[in-house]
């Protein structure tokens, strides 16, 4: 049986022609299939990537995945064992890799993360094309716009001190970097802030230039640096305002240490998965509301702040991590309603809200919310994926409970004092500890949280009230921002 793995020692082609890997972009389709709801992709076929080499080492079983020109790059796997060793330090693997017809399984999700982390560049997984897919790394991670009486500022934020020059040639202010990638497929071109009318963005393999049309509102434009020149504030002043002293943009443009920056907010549920559902309004319509309220919060408070949707659209339990870890979260937070079953007397008794954190379960109460929370995954497409965590898959989660659980319970406390101060607290509250699965998978701290529920007619109204969400939006800023203090 040893020998009937014909791929003894595989060589890419591209081997010797240099490391190309840097800031290309590229794909390579890569073979993939399911393991009892675990993805795997064949690990020789990650070969394809230009400078990469898969090693098989028969004896042992064990494949190394190198990269050219950095001999620390090393991913060792080894059939059977459900953990990894990338760079030197062990990461658990949801699924042991083995060898099947002729191709190396590995679990898809840790390994593109892995190398997402591990080589210059965005890693990621299309789907459709079932292909690896790799981009340069974006140097502009934020991007806000703040209008007031003098002007508008626009607050550019990169991944590190930019170089950059300015032109203005009405109607046209014209930003050019020196060497900077910035992420011109999803930004954002249209503003109505009234002096802004466009924004373009062209990406040359040297430079890049950011260009906003303005109109006759527009007297002078100034750049200032802030943060080591990470991040850059462009005010556009009104006539007449030029002199002045440039004002301060409403967003408190103070950056964050890096340690906790990037935010990912997790609207739960969404398109045909509506969730849980009141006397009149859905669990997803209100974690999107609540999500958006709570994303342009932390935008005003200096962070960069993310959602896995930002629109009536259904995702998968396990792309919200994924998304999570490509954008390199520091904190994970997904939104949810609660909902209890049976008579008035009873929906009326039970309220309030919860935060979560993963671990297993302890009560029956929060097993039954992480059977509700995670049902959507029975009734996916996707076939074989398990409605609970099984007691392997703690095991396996078990590095990744001890890296975060700590810092997890942490910002459980701070969501749960400041959640505290609000009309929906009354009744019930605290953190509970359940194994829900999309907080599987993020390799951040992470946290969900129960907004209330949605069966009660009181939370209910409160939770779908624009008034209510500002609140619970400003009080989950505040426990983030709690968090981040300690
Ligand atoms: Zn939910």
């Amino acid at each position: 049986m040893k020998n009937r793995f014909a791929p003894v020692l595989l060589l890419c082609a591209s081997l010797l022609a240099g490391p190309a890997l840097a800031q290309a972009s590229g794909r390579v389709a890569v073979p993939h299939r399911d393991f009892a709801g675990v993805p795997a992709i064949d690990a020789a076929a990650l070969s394809g990537m230009p400078g990469a080499r898969a090693v098989w080492y028969p004896v042992s079983e064990t494949m190394l995945l190198r990269v050219e020109g950095d001999p620390s790059v090393e991913i060792r796997f080894n059939a059977g064992v459900p953990f990894a060793t990338v760079k030197g330090a062990t990461i658990p693997l949801p699924l042991a890799p083995q060898r099947e017809g002729g191709a190396f399984w590995v679990p898809r999700i840790p390994v593109v993360q892995a190398l997402d982390s591990l080589l210059p560049g965005e890693y990621s997984w299309d789907a459709q094309a079932g292909e690896l897919v790799w981009a340069p790394e974006k140097d502009l991670v934020g991007m806000s716009v703040a209008p007031s009486d003098a002007g508008t500022a626009v607050e550019l934020r990169f991944t590190r001190k930019v170089k950059w020059e300015k032109f203005f040639t009405r109607p046209t202010f014209v930003l050019r970097f020196d060497d900077v990638a910035l992420p011109v497929d999803t930004l954002p071109r249209k503003f109505t802030t009234g002096q802004i009318r466009n924004i373009g963005a062209i990406q040359e393999p040297k430079s890049a230039q950011l260009s906003f049309e303005v109109n006759h509102l527009v007297g002078d434009v100034t750049v200032e640096p802030r943060d080591e020149g990470r991040t850059l504030v462009v005010f556009f002043h009104r006539p007449g305002e030029a002199k002045k002293e440039s004002p301060a943009p409403a967003p408190a443009a103070a950056a964050r240490p890096d340690k906790l920056r990037t935010i990912i907010i997790d609207p739960g549920h969404g398109g045909k998965d509506s969730g849980a559902i009141g006397l009149k309004a859905k669990e997803k319509d209100i974690t999107l509301a609540v999500g958006k309220k709570l994303k342009a919060e932390l935008e005003k408070r200096g962070y960069v702040a993310k959602m896995t949707r930002s629109d009536d659209t259904f995702i998968t339990l396990k792309q919200r991590p994924e998304l999570a870890s490509k954008w390199k979260g520091d904190l994970f937070v997904s939104i949810h309603c609660d909902a209890i079953a049976g008579d008035a007397a009873r929906k009326a008794q039970t309220k309030g809200f919860k935060a979560f954190i993963l671990r297993e379960a302890e009560s029956e109460e929060d097993k039954a919310i992480a059977r509700r929370e995670n049902k959507f995954i029975d009734e996916s497409s996707e076939s074989g994926a398990k409605r609970e965590l099984s007691p392997v898959e703690w095991i396996l989660l078990e590095h990744q409970l001890n890296l975060y659980s700590k810092e997890s319970e942490h910002f459980a406390d701070a969501l749960v004092q400041s959640m505290g101060k609000t009309e929906i607290a009354k009744n019930g509250s605290g953190a509970g500890q359940a194994g829900f699965y999309v907080l599987v998978g993020a390799f951040m701290p992470a946290v969900l949280l129960e907004l209330g529920f949605i069966s009660n007619p009181a939370d209910e109204k409160y939770l779908a009230s624009p008034q209510g969400q500002d609140e619970i939006a400003a009080r989950i800023a505040d426990g983030i921002d709690q968090y981040r203090a300690k």
